[in-house]
């Protein structure tokens, strides 16, 4: 592919358009690779400027007399955005997209057909239609940029089925094409890609990690604590000091939450605005002018708020209610100290923030990942959630969170824990007497909390009777209880090289140790399938190069072990079975249940 200009003329547009003295790491490499001819593939942070890797390139192409560069992109206040802040430094950008009104439409194809656009941004519906299609081939185009790339992949969490349809633009005209996204692991990037059909791109990245940020989780049962112990947090920033500057967003889950949370708060004297996508334009508008404007210092809000909002000085990030995936904390988070100082980000979490997310619908495998950050607390934080979203090891510790420095965990808030009942300590021991060997207390303080995480699968957990039958205590009473038990002398732990273990006082020692062997079977009486199932959900998952978990989570192995359906309708009823996977595979897990059936009647 052409040329679209040299370095150093991108190099003068990043200082005479932009008015930036030099590029930022990640935006060096992928600008350069662009204005070469090359593809190339950015995944970087938000807020790093990922705009620029292709808003530079476009203005070099077109002070060449290349043409217009094509910008794909799914948010449309996003695009007008953009195509604000371009017309305000004399670029001339435009955007096509169904807020337009026809008249406005035709404007703009007109002017992207004589060629008098710099970018032109269109929505995923429009570019994937025959009609613009047309008008690209037919126009002097310099490039492409697909913004928010991850839309593309069908198992991430913002699929847009649009987006499918882009590669196809590619074969129509042979120019540059950027993709761009804040969010991918190393399989998703593979899948945009390929589905963009990009020609061996140059692929870019930089560390997500965040010097200033000290990130904190907090573990909360009870409502009334979380709110009690936001308002210490918030008085950290000092919010009714008029004196004081600094401003805190407070995330909630839920637009309910949001009204109580605000009401709370204001009858407390907080300067505090609410914001969620039930409130109308107006009233949204005012919170966030009255937000930016240092009015109201505390924002109370759903994840409808930040998109585009770039505020320098938020010292101080709270999720009260967790959101469903890493990526969407980080992204919420990463709101915090976007001015490089000091800055903290606080997690509130508890069983509660997953009940609130699985019925949210979002993604359970990003769920899982979000509990994993917040119940594990001897990996630094920051680093967990840097690996996670970078899909590689390599971020060292950070030295700021609440692992790094154990002494930003204060006192926990005042809880109302209640202690293992007598009937309680009898199902555990008898759990182990059952398990007849040395078991993670990690893994049996889910099990037996009905969490569903791949370990349990391998220890067996999943296909307990007692699944979930401690669901009302939490993971610090369950492990109070266990203590006890050990104090009186009938289990015993042990230390073992992932962490500590239970087991039975009594239990025979040589050779029950670490010994593999299959439970025996429930005591209703059916056995379970789930190690077929989880068999032939692996087998198929090679076959479409996808993760086994992201094709059948253990929540719907253990749904269809239950449920034994017979039928696609009943099949479609258990919980945590997408539609991609029955489509997929459905006939067989049918057949796998029958022949399951069958042989139990014959045996
Ligand atoms: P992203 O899309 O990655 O979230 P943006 O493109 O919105 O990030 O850029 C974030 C901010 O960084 C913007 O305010 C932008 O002006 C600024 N920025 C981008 N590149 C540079 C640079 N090379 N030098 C200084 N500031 C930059
Ligand atoms: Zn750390």
């Amino acid at each position: 592919m052409p040329r679209l200009g040299s370095q150093a003329d991108a190099s003068a547009v990043l200082r005479e358009v932009f008015g930036h003295p030099r590029f930022r790491p990640g935006q060096r490499d992928a600008v350069k690779a662009a204005v070469a001819g090359r593809d190339v593939m950015v995944l970087l942070p938000t807020g790093r400027g990922k705009s620029l890797c292709f808003q530079v390139p476009a203005l070099v192409a077109r002070r060449r007399g290349r043409g217009t560069a094509v910008v794909v992109s799914p948010l449309i206040a996003l695009m007008d955005d953009q195509v604000g802040q371009l017309g305000a430094k004399g670029i001339r950008a435009a955007a096509l997209h169904s807020h337009r009104t026809p008249e406005q439409r035709i404007a703009t194809t007109d002017a992207f057909e004589s060629g008098a656009l710099d970018l032109l941004y269109v929505s995923p519906e429009r570019a994937a239609s025959e009609a613009f299609r047309q008008q690209l081939e037919a126009s002097p185009v310099s490039m492409l940029a697909i913004d928010e790339a991850h839309c593309i992949s069908q198992w991430g969490h913002d699929f847009r089925p649009d987006y499918l349809r882009l590669g196809e633009l590619r074969e129509r005209i042979d120019v540059p094409m950027v993709a761009l996204t804040a969010t991918a692991t190393p399989r998703t990037l593979a899948e945009i890609v390929q589905r963009l059909r990009m020609r061996e791109p140059e692929q870019v990245t930089a560390s997500f990690a965040r010097k200033n940020l000290s990130f904190i989780v907090r573990a909360f049962e009870d409502d009334h604590d979380r709110v009690q112990a936001l308002g210490h947090e918030l008085d950290r920033v000092k919010p009714r000091d008029v004196a004081s500057t600094g401003r805190a967003i407070v995330y909630c889950a839920t637009r309910e939450r949001v009204e109580a949370v605000t009401h709370r708060l204001r009858a407390e004297g907080y300067p505090v605005v609410g914001y969620h996508a039930g409130r109308d334009a107006t009233s949204r508008d005012r919170a966030q002018r009255a937000f930016e404007t240092s009015k109201a210092r505390v924002l109370v809000a759903t994840s409808a708020f930040g998109m585009g909002v770039d505020l320098p000085d938020v010292r101080l990030v709270v999720h009260l209610q967790a959101p469903g995936s890493p990526e969407a904390y980080y992204q919420e988070a990463g709101r915090a100290g976007r001015d490089g100082k000091a800055s903290r980000c606080v997690l509130y979490f508890g069983d509660e923030d997953v009940r609130i997310q699985q019925h949210l619908c979002g993604s359970s495998e990003a769920l899982r990942a979000l509990e994993d950050y917040a119940r594990i607390d001897t990996i630094c934080r920051q680093q967990t959630l840097c690996e996670y979203l970078e899909g590689q090891p390599g971020t060292p510790p950070c030295g700021r969170c609440d692992v790094c420095r154990p002494s930003l965990r204060r006192a926990p808030a005042p809880r109302r824990r209640k202690p293992l009942t007598k009937a309680d300590r009898a199902l555990l021991v008898r759990v182990l007497r059952r398990l007849d060997r040395p078991v993670a207390i990690e893994a049996l303080s889910r099990a037996l909390r009905g969490w569903e995480v791949k370990r349990l699968s391998k220890a067996d957990l999943l296909t307990l009777p007692e699944l979930g039958a401690l669901q009302r205590h939490d993971d610090a009473a369950l492990r109070a209880g266990i203590d006890d038990l050990v104090t009186e002398g009938r289990l015993r732990r042990r230390m073992a090289p992932r962490g500590p273990v239970v087991m039975l006082a009594s239990a025979d020692e040589e050779g029950a140790e670490y010994r593999d062997r299959a439970l025996p079977p429930p005591t209703s009486g059916a056995t379970s399938i789930a190690p077929e199932l989880d068999r032939a959900c692996r087998a198929k998952a090679r076959e479409l190069a996808v993760r086994p978990s992201a094709l059948l989570p253990r929540r719907a192995i253990v749904g269809i072990d239950r449920a034994r359906p017979q039928t696609l309708a009943e099949l479609r009823r258990v919980p945590g079975l997408r539609e991609s996977t029955i489509e997929a595979m459905g006939e067989e897990l049918l057949a796998l249940v029958e022949r399951y059936a069958v042989s139990r009647a014959r045996g």
